[in-house]
């Protein structure tokens, strides 16, 4: 039996923008009917996604992510393009509200008939609020968005997974790099394929330093055979000098890059998460959660190792159930 199409899907594939906020809101309530709903006008819709450059963004609060966006977004968007901005702050939902993604952190581009602002979900988990963030992705594509950029902040494991649905990261670093570097986590710098060293216009050989350092930096971590070298640039989001580079070699990323295979590559890891994840709370689900604890125990007493305690309950799923 044909399913019917979902009534905001034309007017989202059209790029009517109030579609475009109603399918979100939907994708990220967690209402079953909704979800059935959202995966439904999802699945409608895959086939129009797919079609844009998205960027990842990281630095730390203050570096100035909010102001490099808007001034980044601005000339894309006046130069013709769609640009979407999405977020991933896993800690808006201990907060109540969203700061990652406020509109009124972007005044210029909230207003701009070409951009589409939409804040952090508060999903609860880091887990919730990646999974709508990427269907956020795929209804802003389908809504002809073309630059998509997700911005997060150093929490936990955001990076990570903004990372693994963008197709180009860039991490802000500020003129003080010597400092910068040591409250960088390395794990962040080796997701960076473009360093971007901001506030330039502050001071200007401070910026020249910590962008040579930064470069050194990612040498270093970048293998040999490679197909891509993470590059340092410099810049100013409140000026404006070098933005112009940043997007020019963001580019050429997406030149030498198989997106597609990338693409690929992180469809294939999210679908084992989502797996893993799912197969791990029907398991819980169908487990006395007396069982359960009974077998955790002995691993902690020590009176049986984790191997066995993770084969009897293999085995024996329900053992002691009713
Ligand atoms: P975020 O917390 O990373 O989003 O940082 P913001 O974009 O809010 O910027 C923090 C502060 O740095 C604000 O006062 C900005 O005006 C300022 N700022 C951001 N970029 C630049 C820049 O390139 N040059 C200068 N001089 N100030 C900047």
């Amino acid at each position: 039996m044909p399913v019917p199409p979902h009534p905001l899907a034309a007017p989202l594939l059209a790029g009517e923008r109030r579609a475009l906020a109603r399918s979100i809101t939907l994708s990220e309530s967690t209402r079953p009917e909704h979800e059935a709903q959202a995966q439904s006008l999802l699945a409608e819709v895959l086939p129009r996604a797919g079609r844009s450059l998205r960027l990842g963004l990281t630095g730390v609060p203050g570096v100035g992510k909010s102001t490099f966006i808007e001034a980044l977004g601005l000339r894309l968007a006046d130069a013709g393009h769609r640009v979407a901005v999405l977020a991933v702050d896993p800690s808006s939902a201990r907060t109540g509200g969203s700061i990652m993604g406020d509109k009124t952190r972007m005044p210029g581009l909230a207003v701009h008939p070409n951009a589409f602002i939409r804040p952090s979900p508060s999903g609860g988990t880091l887990g919730g609020v990646t999974r709508r963030t990427r269907e956020a992705v795929t209804l802003c594509e389908a809504a002809g968005y073309d630059v998509l950029i997700v911005e997060t902040v150093g929490v936990g494991q955001s990076e990570t997974q903004v990372a693994a649905m963008t197709d180009l990261f860039v991490l802000l670093a500020l003129p003080n790099a010597g400092d910068e570097l040591q409250g960088v986590k390395r794990g962040i710098m080796e997701l960076a394929d473009l360093c971007v060293v901001n506030k330039a216009d502050l001071d200007p050989r401070a910026a020249v330093r910590a962008q040579t350092q930064l470069r050194a930096a990612l040498t270093l971590l970048t293998p040999h055979d490679a197909p891509w070298r993470p590059r340092a640039l410099r810049a100013s989001a409140v000026t404006g000098e070098g933005l112009d580079a940043v997007w020019a070699a963001a580019q050429d990323y997406a030149r030498e890059v198989d997106i597609p295979a990338r693409r690929q590559a992180q469809a294939a890891v999210w679908f084992d998460e989502l797996l893993r994840e799912a197969a791990w709370k029907a398991f819980r689900d169908g487990t006395p959660a007396a069982r359960l604890a009974e077998l955790r125990a002995g691993v902690q007493a020590g009176t049986l190792t984790a191997v066995q305690a993770v084969t009897a309950l293999l085995a024996t799923p329900a053992a002691g159930a009713g």
